[in-house]
């Protein structure tokens, strides 16, 4: 053996360590990796998506599945965790790019969404997907091997039926598509409630938590959820101003600017359709209120 490979072979050991036993050491899937947030909590990501899941002695609970593919290769990655089945699948909200796949641990879970999702779900683009099994409006929690979980309605944002996962003894918040972390919204903001939205963040702000995991991108801290509010905020009072001139949408997204905001990812690109979706929304809201 070189002195080269003997070299790599140190490295692949050091890594080894760092990754810990049973982890994404030996990964051949770039697409798809776990991370431990804390002792028992895990997030695990494929492609642009992510979710979470906590082992408990009694059981594991696992967040959105994503697809078939990632839910096939999570099961099989829990399993070098833990001889535990996966007890529960929560839905953040009824969107099939967060919660197909989920009839992979049909077997064993029970399915939980908000109430306003079940019916969305009956129509999934995969007819496999399973339908939540339990639902509810406002809040509910899980104990499972001393384990306390909460999930809990905060009203309408970028859908009418996602919830937030909150694990108060981590202080860790998991809430998908609607507070990214030093991110524009997504494209025109795909939701018909932005007023909602913004009112819903106030409530989260509410929550005791520290740590922020958002469904897509960086993990943040419960700063960022004011934050993303003032974002709203500022984009929907300049967007507003011009609503009240008389502007077309295409004079609008030329004229409004957030240079407190040009650092933050997809600026560049989604900025002017977060425009589009705000203009929209308020000169349709104006419309009605005539
Ligand atoms: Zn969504």
């Amino acid at each position: 053996m070189s002195g080269y490979r003997w070299v790599l072979s140190v490295l692949a050991v050091g890594s080894l360590l760092l990754l810990g036993p049973g982890l994404s050491a030996q990964q051949s899937r770039p697409d798809d990796e776990i991370i431990k947030l804390v002792d028992d909590v895990y997030l695990y990501r494929h492609q642009f998506h992510q979710a979470i899941f906590i082992t408990t002695p009694k059981g594991v609970i696992v967040t959105d599945p994503i697809s078939s593919d990632a839910a096939t290769w999570l099961k099989a990655k829990i399993k070098t965790l833990t001889d535990q089945p996966v007890r529960y699948v929560i839905y953040s909200h009824h969107h099939d790019d967060h919660i197909t796949g989920g009839s992979v641990f049909a077997d064993q879970a029970t399915f939980i969404s908000h109430a306003a999702a079940r019916e969305k779900i009956l129509h999934a683009a995969d007819p496999k997907t399973p339908v939540p099994d339990l639902t509810f409006t406002d809040r509910m929690s899980i104990d499972l091997g001393g384990k306390h979980v909460e999930l809990i309605y905060t009203g309408k944002n970028h859908s009418d039926n996602s919830l937030v996962v909150l694990l108060p003894q981590d202080k860790l918040l998991f809430a998908v598509d609607f507070i990214p972390v030093e991110t524009v919204a997504y494209r025109t903001m795909q939701s018909d409630y932005p007023d909602d939205w913004i009112e819903s963040l106030k409530r989260i702000e509410q929550l005791d938590f520290e740590t922020l995991v958002p469904g897509h991108g960086k993990i943040g801290k419960k700063e960022h959820v004011r934050q993303f509010r003032g974002y709203l905020e500022d984009l929907r009072s300049a967007v507003e101003e011009q609503v009240r001139k008389g502007a077309s949408m295409e004079e609008a997204k030329k004229a409004v600017h957030l240079s407190k905001y040009e650092q933050w990812q997809r600026y560049a690109d989604w900025f002017p359709e977060n425009v589009e979706g705000m203009y929209r929304y308020l000169s349709q809201q104006r419309k009605d209120n005539r």
